[in-house]
């Protein structure tokens, strides 16, 4: 086919079902071509990632969990012996306890503070450097971060934390692996309800906030996002890493919107 990323093969981590960001990035991957295998995080996920991935016509269905490095170990030693090489990685992965995401930042415990950095920074990090080991030829990474990791917003507290963290691991990583032509890149997406989203207090308040004050005046949708994300990970990107891009209708930009001033 002459889709942008026919040849290619991509591992998607962080599918949980029909509303995940992974999923728009799926189908926006499988749509240009793309050969595509997925993780699930325990068997209740797996579930609904198996007809998922069935739907796009993907063979590799594996369990993975983060904080285990047995099973990334297993994942890319399945990898190798179907594949042998590996085009793109995507993560799509984060975690914290949803107790933790509304009232105050000061008040994280250690034990959160930790699983938080653990599952939602060092695991990109981790399946980096596995992934690297298939990407002879080159490749393209790509990971999720939010908006919260550059300014304060309500009630995502460690998460922000820990997505400045990712952020600067992109860059890290873009460096250490830029010479192997292997690209590092994230996505910084606007609010989008999803599982993950859900634990995030006030989470509808936030996204009707983003709505009436972005520039494009309207949330953006997992398809969106996953047009973003086959662009990262397809040779239209070719010059393009250590990025964070923004699809977010624009809200990054804004430090304040226009309206009628009261009388002061
Ligand atoms: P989601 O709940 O669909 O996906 C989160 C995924 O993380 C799930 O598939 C879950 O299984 C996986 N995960 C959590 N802990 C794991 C572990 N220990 N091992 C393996 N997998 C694990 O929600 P989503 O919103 O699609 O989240 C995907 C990414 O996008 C996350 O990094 C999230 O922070 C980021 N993001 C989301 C939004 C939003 O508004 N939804 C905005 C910006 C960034």
């Amino acid at each position: 086919s002459q889709g942008l990323m026919s040849g290619k093969k991509g591992l998607i981590m962080g599918l949980a079902n029909d509303k995940s960001i992974a999923w728009g990035i799926a189908q926006a991957c499988h749509a240009q071509g793309a050969e595509l295998a997925f993780t699930y995080q325990g068997d209740a996920l797996g579930k609904r990632v198996f007809p998922l991935a069935e739907q796009l016509g993907s063979k590799i269905v594996l369990p993975c969990d983060v904080q285990d490095a047995g099973s990334m170990d297993a994942v890319f030693e399945n990898l190798k012996e179907q594949w042998g090489k590996l085009d793109f990685l995507v993560h799509a992965i984060g975690f914290s306890d949803k107790n933790e995401l509304r009232g105050r930042y000061v008040d994280t415990s250690p034990a959160n503070f930790q699983l938080t950095m653990n599952v939602s920074v060092y695991s990109f990090t981790a399946v980096a450097q596995r992934a690297e080991k298939m990407m002879p030829d080159g490749g393209a990474m790509l990971t999720l971060t939010y908006f919260g990791a550059e300014r304060v917003m309500p009630h995502y507290n460690v998460m922000g934390v820990a997505k400045a963290g990712l952020e600067a691991s992109v860059r890290y990583m873009a460096m250490d692996l830029g010479p192997k032509n292997i690209r590092v890149n994230a996505l910084s997406a606007g609010p989008i309800k999803t599982l993950a989203a859900s634990g995030i207090g006030d989470f509808r308040y936030i996204m009707k906030w983003n709505e009436l004050n972005a520039p494009l005046r309207r949330n953006v949708d997992q398809a969106e996002v996953g047009k973003s994300a086959m662009y990262l990970l397809s040779d239209l990107s070719s010059g393009v890493t250590g990025e964070v891009h923004h699809v977010d209708s624009g809200y990054h930009v804004v430090g304040m919107k226009a309206e009628d001033a009261p009388d002061i």
